[in-house]
């Protein structure tokens, strides 16, 4: 039943259905009308990012419900660089705002026609009355009139106040995408930073190629210590490494959060045999750390990571194609036991 009234609606009407669904949920959450958490809680309603919708339904269902601080980290993860999501919110908004534009019109309209009947009414009541019974009436229906118009002014002025709000609330997003390059939990880079330097450096290093490397790393078995620990400890874990990678950073290299338990160092100047030992380095301080949870002590066992390293390849290559060789050297080192280093010339497990 559902599919088929979806099917059906126009996508315009889901539009502003998800709009008023929005604003509802912001009074009942109460939510923080910033244009990021717009942006995320349409996207929501709206229901066309299952992973989204997903990750926000365990955030409603967590006692510590939804806050800025998710608002941003979804937006992040999900739809700061997914264009098609964000074309959908900016055909909504404007939509949005072209309605109400024509319902001023609409309204417009109808007043003058409402005004010009009253004043039409009074010419001829002029006929069939005395003079001084008809200047009472007419003197009421032009007062009537008149007050007719002026609510409707306000009403027209509301209207046209909430199409500047929604104008506002679009140019905010559009800037906000486009300034956000910190992530949030971690306050390492985000993703769309690390696309924007690996473009730059990928130019830079054209001549160097074999100067230019990155590492990929991905926490081993997060999933597992999220389901025993719980997703906060899991988050200060990822904090945690955030700040080890910080500390022990080199002068020639720069860290990201890739996406969820992933992470991209991507260091220039430096030899293959430099960024191994750095990669090993770091796998050795994560293990050997011996955290425990705030709330209780509770040590929180062994925590481990593994490292892939890519080399560039000059001109010929692509960002793409450079990510995906340390990812599969990360892939490597996961299927050889996790906890180690493998490089995109690495073959087996040895
Ligand atoms: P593997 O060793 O193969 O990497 O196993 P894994 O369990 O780490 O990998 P998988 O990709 O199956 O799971 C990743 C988990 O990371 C699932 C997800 O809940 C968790 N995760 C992703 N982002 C966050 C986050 O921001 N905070 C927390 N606490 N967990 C996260
Ligand atoms: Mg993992
Ligand atoms: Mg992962």
């Amino acid at each position: 039943m559902t599919v088929k009234y979806d099917l059906l609606q126009d996508p315009n009407d889901k539009a502003e259905r998800a709009f008023e669904q929005v604003l509802e949920a912001f009074k009942t959450h109460h939510v923080n009308p910033t244009p990021l958490n717009f942006a995320v809680w349409y996207t929501y309603f709206r229901g066309n990012e299952p992973r989204l919708r997903e990750e926000m339904e365990t955030i409603l269902a967590d006692s510590f419900g939804y806050s800025d601080r998710y608002g941003k980290e979804l937006f992040n993860k999900y739809l700061l660089d997914n264009d098609d999501a964000m074309a959908e919110l900016d055909r909504a908004i404007r939509h949005l705002i072209n309605s109400i534009a024509k319902k001023i019109e609409q309204l417009a309209q109808r007043l003058d026609q409402q005004t010009q009947k009253l004043e039409s009414c009074t010419v001829k009541l002029k006929e069939d009355l005395q003079p001084d019974e008809l200047k009472v009436v007419a003197q009421t229906v032009l007062e009537t009139a008149q007050t007719l118009k002026h609510d409707s002014l306000e009403f027209e002025q509301n209207l046209l106040t909430s199409a500047q709000e929604i104008q506002r609330l679009r140019k905010e997003l559009i800037e906000a995408r486009a300034m956000s390059t910190q992530d949030e939990l971690t306050g390492l880079q985000n993703r769309r930073a690390f696309n924007e330097t690996l473009a730059q450096l990928t130019v830079d290093y054209e001549d160097r190629p074999e100067r230019l490397h990155l590492i990929m790393t991905d926490i081993d078995h997060f999933k597992k210590f999220n389901d025993t620990f719980g997703h906060l400890t899991g988050d200060s874990v990822l904090r945690f490494f955030s700040k080890l990678i910080l500390k022990t950073q080199g002068e020639n290299e720069a860290a990201f959060r890739y996406g969820g338990e992933e992470f991209a160092i991507v260091l220039w100047d430096s030899s293959l045999e430099d960024v191994r030992a750095r990669a090993q380095a770091l796998r050795e301080k994560l293990q050997e750390a011996h955290l425990k949870r705030k709330t209780d002590q509770k040590p929180l066992g062994t925590i481990t990571a593994s490292f892939g390293i890519g080399e560039f390849k000059g001109p010929e290559d692509t960002i793409e194609a450079f990510i995906e060789r340390a990812d599969k050297a990360l892939y490597l080192a996961k299927k050889c036991g996790r906890n180690q280093v493998k490089t995109e010339f690495d073959q087996g497990c040895g």
